[in-house]
């Protein structure tokens, strides 16, 4: 029987976002046993040996499995991950952000592995740049127009599903459950990925929750950027990796000469609102593409960005685009531990999946944004996360757009 190795110990906390004190607790509460937050620090610092007893106790009141604890973490540098964090980002948010991808990511190169699948498309090495400093949106749009070729676009038109290109290339689109957990405070950041992990397939994290479709193909496009951008150590700061990634999403999304062809310093807000529709891309997004582009002034993008406020857009912006649901890893999953039902429908083994992967079932659930577990057929129910898909989709007022400039003050 293996043993616990202290850093998973600590990854499921965190994750969890339980204190020593609280595992502690909820051990006493759950499995009516007593292990002090002491010995809890103690065991994570590797100062003691977890017993197996204390062990299966402590899984059983996480409701982890116990080959979790058995595997081990793969050291992933927080600093590694693209998320981005300001000022107000708590600490307990990233750890549990890092832990989550850390399982993850073991997950799918688990399952990669067991289906013989290709690893990490090699194309990436080959158009990521090495040279040292900033490149200029040249250089982005010309990255941009042969990442649209590895990914099978067309080089000019609008992307028709962001997630299936990514997919198809063998890039792995995943909702993560640690971001957008809690409402009350400004998520820092959408969406996540490790450039500099270049063994495995590359997994983009985004969150689900709240925001809506054009907003969630901007962070697939974004994450995109880092990984095509930033796979080589260039000497960046986080601030000149932010703005070469949002460049890069709006390139892919909208190619230079689309962009010339479709905005000039006269496009009114109306019409900003009409080729939101036609290219799934958010209107302030829009603005700031043309403004990068020199299609726009600098007079003309703060008027446009003025309007957008007085109407209440930075919140709720009008027309609706479609949520894209990722279907890899689901159905990666069904081929691995169970059958593919349909295009969206997958049942798989649980107990097989959740004992070889190390990672709860209800993970494994949300990752795929549903999964159907061979147990349920006869009555054994696996634990799931509450169902949030009601607060993706946004409510668009109908009497949008209205053509008549808005007044200024
Ligand atoms: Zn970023």
């Amino acid at each position: 029987m293996a043993s616990l190795n202290p850093g998973r110990l600590m990854m499921a906390r965190t994750v969890e976002h339980l204190s020593q004190r609280q595992l502690s607790e909820l051990i006493e509460h759950t499995q009516h046993a007593h292990i002090p937050a002491a010995k809890i620090s103690r065991i994570e610092n590797g100062l003691v040996e977890c017993s197996a007893t204390d062990l299966n106790r402590i899984a059983a009141a996480l409701d982890y499995p116990i080959e979790f604890f058995n595997m081990m973490s793969e050291d992933l540098n927080p600093l590694d991950l693209t998320y981005r964090r300001t000022a107000k980002t708590r600490i307990s948010e990233v750890n549990a952000i890092v832990g989550e991808y850390q399982m993850l990511d073991a997950a799918v190169n688990k399952v990669t592995n067991k289906l013989g699948m290709a690893h990490r498309p090699s194309w990436i090495d080959v158009l990521a740049p090495r040279q040292s400093g900033p490149l200029d949106i040249l250089d982005i749009d010309r990255i941009a127009q042969r990442t649209r070729e590895q990914l099978r676009l067309e080089s000019k038109g609008a992307v028709p599903n962001m997630t299936r290109a990514l997919e198809r290339s063998g890039i792995l689109v995943v909702p993560m459950r640690s971001m957008g957990e809690s409402s009350e405070y400004k998520q820092t950041s959408e969406g996540v990925t490790a450039p500099a992990l270049r063994k495995g397939s590359p997994v983009i994290g985004y969150i689900r929750r709240q925001v809506t479709g054009d907003r969630m193909r901007f962070t697939k496009a974004h994450e995109l950027g880092h990984l095509v951008l930033h796979t080589h150590h260039r000497g960046l700061t986080k601030k000149q990796m932010e703005d070469e990634a949002h460049t890069f999403a709006g390139a892919i999304l909208m190619p230079r000469k689309d962009a010339e062809n479709t905005i000039s310093e006269s496009t009114m807000l109306s019409e900003f609102v009409a080729i939101k529709a036609g290219w799934g891309i958010s209107i302030s997004a829009l603005v700031m593409r043309a403004s990068a582009l020199g299609l726009i002034s600098a007079d003309r993008k703060r008027s446009l960005q003025m309007q957008i406020s007085a109407r209440g857009w930075r919140k709720t912006e009008p027309v609706t685009v479609d949520v894209e649901y990722p279907l890899l890893f689901k159905q990666m999953l069904g081929k691995a531990y169970g059958h593919i039902d349909s295009p969206t429908e997958v049942t798989v083994n649980s107990f097989d999946a959740v004992k070889e992967l190390g990672v709860p079932f209800r993970y494994l659930d949300f990752w795929t944004d549903g999964l159907k577990a061979e147990s349920e057929q006869v009555g054994v129910y696996e634990r799931r996360f509450p169902d949030d898909s009601d607060t993706q989709m946004m409510v668009m007022p109908n009497d949008c757009p209205t053509p008549q400039d808005v007044s200024m003050k």
